[in-house]
């Protein structure tokens, strides 16, 4: 099994969580990072290192010739596309950032910055606080027309205000590859993973394998739509929760727990008809959809 849904965590994943018998407390561990958790990214280090000057520095050294050119500059603006994050840096240059499947900031809340944990690639240090990034795909600081360039592949984001569905739509609407397939191309659409993809394909009943030229317009639209609603609320909550309260079954008041907060995604049977949830190997990760409510 060579999906990265099982690595780098296949050692602590087996099938056999996925297997056991319902009832049976599942282990659950860390997902990829969607577009909801490079928003709320954003969001949350804009409250703490932007629009006063910071230090920056690469402790592991593989960054460190690019933090000297923004080291004690001050980042105007956090941006987040889909998984990409930007720094907007008073020297006119553009920070960009993206997780990948390692990767993983840590803020520290103190005025001494703390001994670095492991390769730290990227330290911003700024009075309070200090944030560090260790193992992302892409740590760089270019001139701005990297970020047009990356924003220019990229589909619209549904997290962020003002942006055109239309150019997701007219993707799907010409190409015979899957709509399970399509969903993972950030091109097509920005910001949706593989839990996203299996949640909200669920819940607009359609099949994974489903070629993006059979999804109507209305389908598209109900798409685009719980796409939007997902990712939205999951920057809010700081996880992901796709059920309703109330087909989770879990009273008002308690926390639903990881292995309670989807339809389909890793779940043995369907939360709504019981039906076993059948897996398929989608764009090298693993799709899970209801074969009853979600028909070919
Ligand atoms: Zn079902």
């Amino acid at each position: 099994m060579s999906s990265p849904d099982f690595a780098p965590w296949s050692h602590l994943s087996s099938r056999s969580d996925l297997k056991c018998a319902p009832g049976v407390t599942k282990r659950y561990l860390p997902v990829v990072p969607e577009g909801h958790t490079i928003a709320k990214i954003a969001r949350d280090h804009s409250k703490l290192i932007v629009g006063m000057p910071v230090a920056v520095s690469s402790p592991q050294g593989r960054f460190a010739a690019d933090a000297e050119r923004v080291d004690g500059a001050t980042i105007e603006r956090i941006e987040a596309h889909g998984k990409h994050l930007f720094h907007c840096w008073s020297t006119g240059e553009i920070g960009h950032v993206h997780l990948g499947l390692f990767g993983k900031y840590r803020v520290h809340k103190t005025d001494d910055p703390p001994e670095p944990q492991g390769a730290v690639r990227m330290r911003i240090v700024a009075p309070d606080v200090t944030v560090d990034l260790n193992g992302p795909t892409a740590c760089t600081v270019d001139d701005p027309s990297v970020r047009k360039r990356i924003l220019a592949r990229l589909g619209p984001d549904p997290i962020k205000p003002r942006q055109n569905p239309q150019r997701m739509y007219d993707k799907i609407a010409k190409s015979s590859r899957s709509i399970g397939d399509l969903l993972m191309d950030q091109s097509v659409v920005a910001g949706v993973g593989n839990v996203y993809r299996a949640e909200a394909l669920f819940v607009c009943e359609i099949h994974p394998l489903r070629p993006g030229k059979e999804c109507d317009a209305a389908e598209l639209e109900a798409l685009w739509a719980t796409i939007t609603g997902m990712l939205r609320q999951g920057v809010k909550d700081g996880r992901i929760l796709t059920v309703s309260r109330e087909e989770s079954g879990v009273p008002r008041g308690k926390r639903i727990p990881r292995s309670e907060a989807t339809y389909a995604y890793k779940r043995n049977s369907c939360l709504r008809c019981g039906s076993e949830i059948q897996r398929l190997d989608i764009a090298n990760r693993t799709s899970y959809h209801c074969p009853i409510c979600q028909p070919r």
